[in-house]
């Protein structure tokens, strides 16, 4: 078979049928053409090892734009990669093809059949979506793997993926009714029970039945009798040889050979899935093991007690949970003592009577198994759900190693029947010691799947550990009688397995089903047929050789400049990593694109790509260009080139990945880096200079507000500065104003420095630009609450009076030696109070928690940690308090619903839950947080004219349709751009938290802030 193009293209140019290609694209069909550089190499990986540039890439917005994309294709003689999410951990979606991504448009139900339990839907469409769609109808899709939140249903088929509760339900080709596909030549075809096919879908049918006849014996003899075999093509349809058979009724059904195939065979239009009655209840219990080998060795009994998952934690897990505060109470709640292992198993169903039999059965088992007492029984809901978080997060804190080491997945899905667990994860284990690596072992222990990542650095002796490796795991797999590829699919990594797994008569039956659908090996070639060398260096992300250019941060990076040692895991001292940008490049190259940024449910990452759905405007797209910059595979500039700033432009810089990224990619902060590269280079616009000094320009307009408000008062003047500065016509600026905070305080019993430090209840009040200029009675109603509590409440100043910045907005600009030289002025006046145990207080979330994240790292020494240890949002100073006893103001009680919106970086500290913990002082209050990402506004971001659509939209995801729901709620929002977003986006006007808790003081002592006029936001 002659492929078209070979999957192993030189990385980079885009061969010559590319401009065609695009160019057909663009004018035949309605979908998205992205064939630039920085485009294909956001689509060049997934979540494995390997990088191809991809010819181009594209985004069909109907079905009608893949028929005629593949056409084209054909014609053009490039081949075609389909793509769902992209979290393939091994390769198959990386490949020198035209990439057509669905995720974007092709992700709707298409027909739904209650009755039948079956639903049709779109191949782009997400796991987690459908299973949302389908709750209310008392039906879900069971096939649970860990990306639900962003595995699409055509990738989870391409894959034949598995979830967790595998044991109960099975993996995809277990519940894939039918498939609708393209074939390479353009036919439509569909896939089903061999009664039901078509003329040209039975000749395929019998096509493939020849081939199992013939080859009956070696099916026989060769092919993993266990249910967690994946390699290869379903050839067993015929022949059913795993442990669970295909259909329930054991018919033949002629979609299951698609499944797997990893986009090789065709391309899948639409999809019908088989439902389960969702599951009425649960039962969770935890096993303790003193050795892991027990553990192990337990498995095959557990599951004969009907568990619907039986998943492995081991001792590095529950310490790496243990060590985290928030999972550790959790975690304990499981554990008996210290265990080395603990497996949870879970009964489910509709009779929870029955489940909590099946528990007791449990306990009994393990008694009789010589381990009484080592069950810990979780019936309720709400521990079980916080016990599967932190197993999952466990794994994040493994994945987030620093250094060129990494663990890598290849040999991380081996199945073995149950009997051989103990032995095959001991004798692994002992391989891994001799090749100077360690593997800490998760999930999977129903099926014998267990997930394991040896550490191993690629760019340098990383390919041969590998091999060495993955030659003595299969020599494992074949002693046990196991499958290699048991839950990821072949991709780049396995291929080159199949043959050794299957031998070379299956493996030419394998090919023959590929001639005889795709003759010209146009889909997805060089994956299950002809693969290349899972080695081949060519084709890694970090092959030997690779480099990043030269380049001075302006940011400290040093702590991610670092290599670690594969046995022990500790990491070398910060700056020792060899890392010519400072530690930049490693700190971008921790994103393994594991694809966890695209996910929709609550949390914050990450909002654009929320609006969007492009992988330019995701964490991981942004990770990537980063990558690809800074290795010089974007053009000699790193940094400061257009692929990087179109990238960046949407990023709101709301921290959402630095907290929920599996790996802290803190794209926010590298986002300041680049605009201050960019600034070195290219200098500063009007506007950047102007928002940048906002805090002077506003303490100047406070003596003459007038004029300065004069622009939201004139239509033309909002025009024109809408031209001369991008900002937007439609929105009103904050307006100055005369009665700052600044002026009133000379009547508001603050205390001096020297008071403070004899104070009983001493607190520093950090009064920043918006709260202090724009919206005053904030931090007048923070004085006032502060003191009716008792406290000695210093405004923060230097020495001399000066006012203190954090210098956000310069830092925003890319000036950070002017942000530096504010942060040195603060430091300097607040590090000796800091230093006193004295708590630094502030009321805007992006300023105040500057002080904690960004001033870090200006590398401006000790005196950073210090004030940064004391630095509290005034919710966490006030709910620290309350905790100890120390704040108690009398407060009236409220019967008012509480809508409170977290501040991007307020979720990203975790600080909302104190602010929920202060409302609940007030009697009778029960406040809600509202589960959102950005609102949109994200400091200057919304103002600007060419954002102001994308941050309405942003807004419109969950917070304003939120608040439409309740119209008579009290809104509390600390953040000045959200108060600003939401009086925009639904004109009612948020509240501070501190001004909803000086109006509810029952005893207010100094001059109340409601007597006041309303914040002036939007005039
Ligand atoms: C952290 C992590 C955890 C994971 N956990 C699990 C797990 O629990 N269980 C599991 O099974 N896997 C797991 N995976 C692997 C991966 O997430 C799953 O295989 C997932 O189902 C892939 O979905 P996707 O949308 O990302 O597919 P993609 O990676 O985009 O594609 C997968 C394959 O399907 C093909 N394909 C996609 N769309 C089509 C189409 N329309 N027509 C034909 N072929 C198509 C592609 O060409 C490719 O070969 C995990 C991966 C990561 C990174
Ligand atoms: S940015 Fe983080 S969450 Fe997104 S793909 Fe990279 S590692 Fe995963
Ligand atoms: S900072 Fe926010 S917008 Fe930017 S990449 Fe991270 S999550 Fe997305």
């Amino acid at each position: 078979m002659s492929a078209v193009l070979s999957p192993a293209l030189p990385q980079g140019a885009p061969p010559p049928e590319a401009a065609a290609l695009a160019q057909r694209l663009a004018r035949e069909t309605q979908g998205e053409t992205l064939f630039d550089t920085a485009s294909r190499g956001r689509y060049a990986t997934d979540a494995s090892i390997y990088q191809i540039m991809p010819v181009g890439v594209f985004v069909p917005r109907t079905a009608q734009d893949v028929a005629i994309a593949l056409d084209i294709a054909r014609s053009e003689r490039v081949p075609v990669l389909a793509r769902g999410g992209g979290t393939s951990q091994c390769g198959q979606t990386t490949g020198a093809a035209l990439v057509i991504d669905t995720s974007k448009h092709l992700r709707s139900v298409l027909a739904f059949d209650r009755e039948a339990m079956t639903v049709d839907v779109e191949p782009g469409m997400v796991l987690d979506h459908l299973n949302a769609w389908l709750k209310p109808h008392g039906l879900w899709f069971p096939v649970d793997v860990s990306t639900s939140a962003q595995a699409t249903l055509g990738g989870m088929a391409g894959n034949n993926s598995c979830g967790s509760r595998s044991i109960a339900y099975g993996n995809m080709v277990h519940n894939v009714a039918g498939i609708e596909a393209w074939l390479a030549d353009g036919r439509l075809l569909r896939f089903g029970p061999l009664a039901g096919l078509g003329a040209a879908e039975r000749e395929i049918a019998d096509f493939v039945r020849g081939l199992a006849d013939a080859q009956r014996d070696e099916i026989e003899a060769r092919w993993p009798k266990v249910m967690r075999r994946v390699a290869g093509y379903n050839l067993d349809i015929f022949q059913p040889q795993s442990e669970r058979p295909y259909t329930a009724d054991g018919a033949v059904n002629l979609a299951h050979l698609l499944v797997g195939a990893e986009g090789t065979l065709a391309f899948t239009r639409s999809l019908k899935l088989q439902l389960q009655p969702l599951p009425q209840a649960k039962v969770l219990g935890v096993v303790n093991f003193e050795s892991f080998r027990s553990a192990m060795d337990s498995a095959q009994h557990i599951v004969k007690l009907g568990p619907s998952a039986v998943e492995l934690v081991d001792r590095t897990m529950i310490e790496l949970s243990r060590a985290n505060p928030l999972f550790r109470p959790v975690i304990e709640a499981a554990l008996l003592g210290a265990p080395e292992a603990i497996l949870l198993v879970e009964f489910s169903g509709a009779d929870r009577t029955a489940q909590r039999v099946q528990l007791r059965q449990l306990v009994e088992l393990m008694a009789d198994l010589g381990l009484p007492g080592s069950v810990v029984e979780m019936p309720d809901e709400g521990p079980q759900k916080a016990l599967w978080e932190v197993r999952k997060a466990g794994l994040n804190i493994m994945m987030s190693l620093k250094g060129d080491g990494k663990p890598v997945s290849f040999i991380e899905d081996c199945a073995v029947p149950l009997v051989h667990l103990a032995e095959y994860t001991d004798a692994l284990t002992e391989v891994f010691r001799r090749h100077g690596s360690r593997g800490t072992w998760y999930a999977h222990a129903s099926v014998g799947t267990l997930h394991v990542r040896p550490i191993l650095d690629m760019r340098r002796d990383g390919a041969a550990k590998m091999r060495a490796i993955a030659e003595e795991a299969a020599a494992l797999v074949r002693k046990y009688k196991g499958a290699y590829s048991g839950e990821h699919g072949d991709g780049l990594c396995r291929g080159e397995w199949i043959e050794w797994q299957f031998g070379p008569k299956i493996n030419d039956a394998l090919r023959a089903i590929k001639t005889r659908l795709d003759p010209a090996n146009l889909l997805n070639p060089g994956k299950i047929i002809d693969p290349p060398k899972m080695d081949d260096s060519s084709l890694f992300r970090f092959a030997p050789g690779y480099r990043t250019i030269p380049l001075k941060p302006v940011f400290d990076w040093s702590a991610w400049n670092v290599q670690n040692d594969a046995l022990t895991e500790t990491t070398s001292a910060p700056g020792s990593g060899g890392d010519n940008t400072g530690g930049l490049a490693k700190a971008v190259e921790m994103c393994n694109n594991n694809g966890h940024c695209r996910k929709f449910d609550a949390g914050t990452m990450c909002p654009s790509y929320r609006v969007t759905r492009d992988e330019l405007h995701l964490t991981r797209g942004r990770a990537n260009t980063l990558r690809l910059a800074l290795s010089g595979q974007l053009g000699a500039d790193p940094l400061t080139g257009d692929a990087v700033a179109e990238s960046l432009d949407l990023c709101v810089g709301c921290k959402g990945c630095k907290r929920d990224c599996p790996t802290g990619v803190d794209m926010a902060k590298m986002k300041l880096e680049v605009t201050a590269q960019r600034r070195l280079r290219h200098g500063l616009t009007l506007k950047d200079r102007l928002l940048a000094g906002l805090p002077q320009i506003a303490a100047l307009a406070s003596h003459w507000p007038a004029p300065f408000n004069l622009r939201n008062r004139l239509p033309l003047l909002r025009r024109l500065g809408e031209r001369w500065l991008g900002l937007s016509a439609q929105r009103a600026l904050p307006s100055f104003r005369r009665d700052t905070f600044w002026r009133a305080a000379p009547s508001l019993k603050l205390a001096s420095r020297e008071q403070l430090l004899a104070a009983a209840k001493p607190v520093v009040l950090f009064v920043d630009t918006f709260n202090g200029h724009f919206e005053t009675e904030n931090a007048l109603a923070a004085t006032q609450v502060l003191q009716a509590a008792g406290y000695s409440v210093f405004a923060a100043q230097g020495e001399q009076g000066q006012r203190l910045c954090c210098g956000r907005t310069q830092l925003a600009a890319g000036l950070t030696d002017e942000a530096k030289a504010n942060a040195r002025q603060l430091l300097d006046a607040l590090a000796p109070l800091a230093a006193r145990g004295i708590a630094i207080v502030g009321l805007e979330p992006s300023c105040l928690l500057t002080l904690r994240d960004e001033m870090l790292s200006l590398g401006l020494g000790e005196d950073a940690a210090t004030v940064a240890g004391q630095a509290l949002m005034f919710e966490e100073f006030v709910a620290r308090e309350a905790a100890a006893g120390r704040f108690a103001p009398a407060l009236r009680a409220t019967q008012q619903q509480i809508l409170v919106h977290g501040h991007c970086h307020q979720k990203a500290f975790g600080t909302t839950p104190a602010s929920l913990a202060v409302l609940r002082l007030i009697p009778g209050a029960s406040p809600t947080l509202i589960e959102t990402s950005c609102c949109g506004m994200a400091g200057s971001f919304g103002y600007e004219a060419r954002h102001q659509a994308v941050s309405m939209q942003m807004a419109e995801l969950s917070l304003l349709p939120a608040l439409r729901a309740a119209p008579d709620a009290l809104v509390v929002a600390d953040g000045t751009s959200c108060r600003h977003q939401i009086a925009d986006g639904v004109q009612r006007q948020a509240l501070h938290l501190a001004r909803v808790l000086a109006d509810h003081l029952v005893d207010p002592l100094v001059n109340n802030p409601t007597d006041r006029p309303a914040a002036p936001l939007a005039p």
